[in-house]
């Protein structure tokens, strides 16, 4: 019989990754606090669960993609949280991206109680995460990892075993920092052309052919251009991320710049109402420094 899952927290990237999980047949229990988010995957064939606590009763892994380290360690480690309800062998897998030092404190106590843990944040964004095509970077026992994988392939084909737990979510941290200092240069350039006088599609294709090309272009014809800056990936979410390698850079005492820098855009845009728009949304404040706008139009 198929592995019995349950996904708690079906938000942006919950919702695609548990859908891809139902959809290579395992039956699955879902619950988030907003009923909303549940309703496609119901009408897939999921059950919904009344609370996270009921998910954990009646399933062999339990997936989690919550926003931050808070909402993890209340989920996890609280009193009647999944660590204290789950049945011993149960694989408790937390895919969102917080802290190192949260599936740390985790760990441990999963395993005094036989429950199995392990850290698995994701990269690709939305469009990853719908094609079943994103990054999983897991931190942990390399027997359970073996055990949950034929759950995660749906997910993404790149499954990446980088150590154990907290090596994830550093390299997760690494990974959005440089995405988000890519991000940031480019649309610094892009808005500097445009006031230059260039077509900001002629910036992409000229990029896109040179040195200076990187994923982050293909936020110019996709958002900036059209000025679509619905999530996505929240604005509030990266600060959060770039907030994680300051962190892990301040205990290692390495002195880092660019993630700084970053993060005050994140910083400028939450403070200009745009913490829940798509981290594209920075360019409006890229733009508002500039004097200059990539397109004609208001924000959508
Ligand atoms: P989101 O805000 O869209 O979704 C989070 C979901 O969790 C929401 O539906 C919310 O209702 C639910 N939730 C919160 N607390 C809960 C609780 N106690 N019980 C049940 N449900 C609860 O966020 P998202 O974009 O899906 O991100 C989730 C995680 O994945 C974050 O850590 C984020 O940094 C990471 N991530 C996001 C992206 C992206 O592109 N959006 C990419 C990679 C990683």
């Amino acid at each position: 019989m198929a592995t019995s899952v349950g996904f708690i927290g079906v938000g942006n990237m919950g919702n695609p990754m548990a859908l891809n999980v139902l959809k290579a047949g395992f039956p699955m229990t879902v619950f988030d606090l907003n009923p909303k988010a549940m309703a496609n995957l119901v009408d897939a064939g999921a059950r919904r669960a009344a609370s996270a606590r009921e998910v954990v009763d009646g399933v062999e892994i339990v997936l989690t993609s919550l926003p931050a380290s808070p909402d993890v360690e209340a989920m996890y480690l609280d009193a009647g949280g999944l660590v204290e309800r789950a049945n011993p062998e149960t694989i408790l897998i937390d895919l969102s991206s917080v802290l190192p030092s949260t599936p740390r404190k985790i760990e441990p106590r999963a395993i005094a109680r036989g429950v199995h843990f392990l850290e698995a944040p994701v990269s690709g964004g939305v469009s990853g995460a719908q094609a079943g095509t994103l990054a999983i970077m897991v931190g942990g026992d390399a027997q359970a990892l073996k055990r949950a994988e034929p759950v995660l392939r749906p997910i993404g084909p790149n499954i990446f075993h980088v150590g154990p737990v907290g090596a994830g979510n550093t390299v997760k941290a690494i990974n959005n920092m440089m995405a988000s200092v890519n991000s940031l240069a480019m649309m610094e350039g892009l808005v500097l052309g445009v006031k230059a006088g260039l077509d900001p599609m002629t910036i992409y294709e000229v990029v896109k052919a040179s040195s200076g090309g990187s994923k982050a272009l293909e936020r110019i014809p996709r958002a900036l251009v059209p000025r679509k800056f619905e999530p996505g990936f929240k604005v509030a979410l990266m600060n959060k991320d770039l907030e994680t390698f300051n962190t892990i850079a301040k205990e290692l005492h390495v002195p880092v710049s660019f993630s700084n820098v970053a993060q005050r855009y994140q910083q400028a845009a939450m403070a200009a109402g745009l913490a829940d728009h798509d981290t594209s949304a920075a360019v409006l404040i890229i733009e508002r420094l500039a004097a200059s706008q990539v397109s004609k139009g208001d924000p959508k």
